[in-house]
């Protein structure tokens, strides 16, 4: 994780800065000679849309998902919970779906993995060197897509790949990694650690708590929403993070039944009259 720290840091100081009118020179096919080996021993991270994608495609669970696929690196620096690709383990510590022809989830492949060899940058609070959206090049030593003789813009690659598919989503969990409340160095508790992941990367989990427990009593919530995210998974994470950001970040995104709020008063009042512990 601090190696990756390190290179965040050497990206933002110091490589070319793209916009998406900037040209490269890059392909990537079953012809070139490394075809394939780019993926294996590699740390790519999943973004929640990114996991919805994935566990749709192979037909189960989000928590299936998570445990035979995934891996949640511990690092107490780390703001908020995220999620990498788990390598198979073996020699070459391969991706679990690369085979002789190429990739086996292409259409639902990771974020990251559309993406290269383009990476971005987004402005955050607090961070002196990003002001506005970038690209840069990612060039790893073992690709020879670079040697390709075909040059494209950056807008091409992104339409290319499929990424603004990503967009919509992609920019509402950046509004929450990229929220105030972080770049002001606050930190979840670790309630609210585990709510963020299950929101982000359980989408199941999350659902179960809308559905079984007494979420609806004590927030109310539209019907047609409550129909839309009892199948769709991608409103569901959208709701999530309204739900997020009123559970960590103490904003005004949900609404609590009157009832509720009433009692909630009422127990407040109480506990003001209860003689303070010495
Ligand atoms: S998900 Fe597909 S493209 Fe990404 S590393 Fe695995 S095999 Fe390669
Ligand atoms: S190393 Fe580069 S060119 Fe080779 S398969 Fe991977 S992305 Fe394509």
């Amino acid at each position: 994780m601090r190696e990756l720290q390190q290179l965040k840091e050497e990206i933002l100081k110091e490589y070319p800065r793209m916009n998406e009118d900037d040209e490269f020179t890059f392909a990537c096919h079953p012809g070139v000679p490394c075809f394939n080996k780019c993926c294996a021993d590699i740390n790519i991270f999943l973004t929640p849309y990114d996991v919805i994608r994935l566990k749709n495609r192979l037909g189960i669970t989000s928590a299936e998902f998570l445990s035979k696929y995934t891996i949640s690196p511990f690092d107490k620096n780390l703001p908020y919970p995220v999620i990498l690709l788990k390598m198979q383990d073996n020699e070459k510590k391969s991706c679990h779906f690369v085979g002789d022809k190429g990739c086996g989830v292409y259409e639902d492949r990771p974020w990251a993995c559309r993406m290269y060899p383009l990476g971005m940058a987004s402005p955050a609070e607090g961070n002196p060197h990003v002001t506005e959206e970038f690209f840069f090049l990612l060039q790893e030593p073992m690709c020879k897509g670079f040697n390709e003789d075909r040059k494209l813009k950056v807008s091409d690659w992104l339409t290319d790949q499929g990424i603004h598919d990503y967009n919509e989503i992609g920019e509402l969990f950046k509004d929450i990694t990229l929220h105030k409340f972080f770049t002001d160095g606050h930190k979840l508790t670790p309630d609210k650690i585990e709510m963020f992941f299950t929101v982000c990367y359980n989408t199941d989990s999350f659902r179960s708590f809308v559905f079984k427990s007494s979420f609806t009593k004590k927030f109310v919530v539209a019907d047609d929403v409550l129909e839309k995210i009892k199948t769709d998974d991608v409103e569901l994470l959208k709701f999530g993070y309204q739900w997020l950001r009123f559970a960590c970040f103490a904003e005004d995104t949900m609404v609590i039944r009157e009832e509720v709020a009433e009692d909630k008063k009422k127990e407040l009042k109480m506990r003001q009259k209860l003689p303070k512990d010495e």
